[in-house]
């Protein structure tokens, strides 16, 4: 049987990684996936996640089935955490997934479940992952612009091309740190974004991955309460998987906003049912810890803490790239850099010129010229910005 199977395609991004693993220079970059690098480039386990871990082992006692929506006490504290303690609570429904992605492929079915073959818009460019979920789910998926020629959001672009949404369409939207260009929209784009929502008809549907590493916790959650508070209803794709440093532990939620309390208890059984389809229940670990942390004031703090030393050294590691890649006479990117949020950026790179940055001076960033602000060493922003510069032309 298997002989029959054609050549798939693999995975870009992890194609490039296990390329970086065998690349033997001593000077090699990794800049490719997104995950958060101290100063040192470890990808630590963050201290409150850590205390939680302690505490948990400590109490364990059972490790019985937990239900089909996974762990209630999760989906309680990540719904308050995402909009608002007590807001939208009586019109909303959360499902523990296997992370962002499971978030974003329950809520595709459920889309699916809903209207099969429904338009679902996604930015181009978008996260590499959105349209093969949405596609594998039996959606339909439409692009509208996002950047401007300088790298920021294009405003009037996306108002342009989003007003082409109509009533039985979804819009996904990334809810901060927009992946992989960090063009975000302003509070006034937001705030237009929802009136066209209203408008039209169309329901969004946020994705959010990076919460706490653009502007700061609560900041990043504007966007996503707006539209919360102002559209009849919504869908959110909640991950875990940066904020807490939880990557492997598949930690995340899908989150349902309906305009009845009869329409979100539907909502929620029918993410339940595509659940049990894919994997019946998520894995508890993960979910356990955020609750730990979550339910506790002084781990809250702690976490907290940490969430703004990371996004602290993001914004240092930006900084100082943009501050040499002007130094080395490129204004432009550099203009583009400085206005961009969270992990990632585009370089305004050609595909032939990231090519030649991974050849020439063994850094790797994506094909599309993406790379991990958050993934550089502290001693390596000059050599980035001098093979930059060298790849650019001077
Ligand atoms: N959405 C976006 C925009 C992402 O960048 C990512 C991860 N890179 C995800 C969702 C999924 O993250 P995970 O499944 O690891 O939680």
């Amino acid at each position: 049987m298997l002989e029959l199977l054609p050549p798939p395609p693999t995975d870009p991004l992890w194609d490039l990684t296990y390329e970086f693993g065998s690349d033997e220079r001593a000077e090699r970059l990794n800049l490719v996936l997104g995950v958060y690098r101290d100063p040192s480039g470890r990808t630590p386990v963050m201290a409150a996640v850590r205390e939680a871990e302690i505490r948990l082992a400590e109490r364990s006692e059972s490790k019985e089935y937990r239900g089909l929506s996974g762990n209630a006490a999760f989906n309680r504290a990540l719904l308050a955490m995402v909009l608002g303690p007590g807001a939208e609570a009586d019109r909303a429904a959360a499902v523990q997934t296997v992370a962002g992605s499971g978030a974003l492929r329950l809520l595709a079915d459920l889309i699916c479940r809903t209207r099969p073959g429904t338009t679902v818009w996604i930015s181009d460019p978008a996260y590499v992952n959105h349209r093969p979920i949405l596609e594998a789910a039996g959606l339909r998926v439409r692009t509208y612009g996002w950047c401007d020629d300088e790298g920021g959001f294009d405003s009037a672009g996306v108002l342009a091309d989003l007003a082409r949404a109509g009533r039985d369409d979804v819009v996904l939207l990334q809810g901060c740190c927009h992946n992989p260009t960090g063009a975000d929209p302003s509070r006034e784009d937001w705030a237009a974004l929802a009136e066209l929502a209203v408008r039209h008809g169309w329901v969004p549907f946020v994705d959010l991955a990076y919460h706490g590493l653009g502007d700061g916790l609560e900041a990043d959650l504007w966007a996503t309460r707006h539209l919360a508070a102002r559209v009849p209803e919504m869908l959110i794709a909640v991950s875990c998987s940066k904020n807490f440093g939880l990557y492997s532990d598949r930690t995340g939620c899908a989150i349902v906003l309906g305009a009845s309390d009869r329409s979100v208890r539907h909502a929620e059984t029918a993410l339940q049912n595509a659940a049990r389809t894919l994997y019946s229940m998520p894995p508890e670990h993960g979910a356990a810890v955020v609750t730990t942390v979550l339910e506790d004031e002084g781990l809250t703090a702690l976490w907290r803490a940490e969430l703004d030393a990371m996004r602290g050294r993001i914004e240092a590691n930006r900084s100082e790239l943009t501050a040499l890649l002007g130094a080395h006479g490129h204004e432009g990117p550099a203009r583009s850099l400085a206005r961009q949020r969270g992990m990632f950026s585009m370089l305004p790179l050609t595909s032939q010129e990231m090519l030649r940055l991974r050849r020439e001076h063994a850094i790797y960033g994506t094909t599309a010229g993406r790379i991990n602000i958050a993934g550089i060493p502290a001693d390596r922003i000059p050599c980035l910005a001098r093979g930059i510069a060298a790849v650019l032309g001077t």
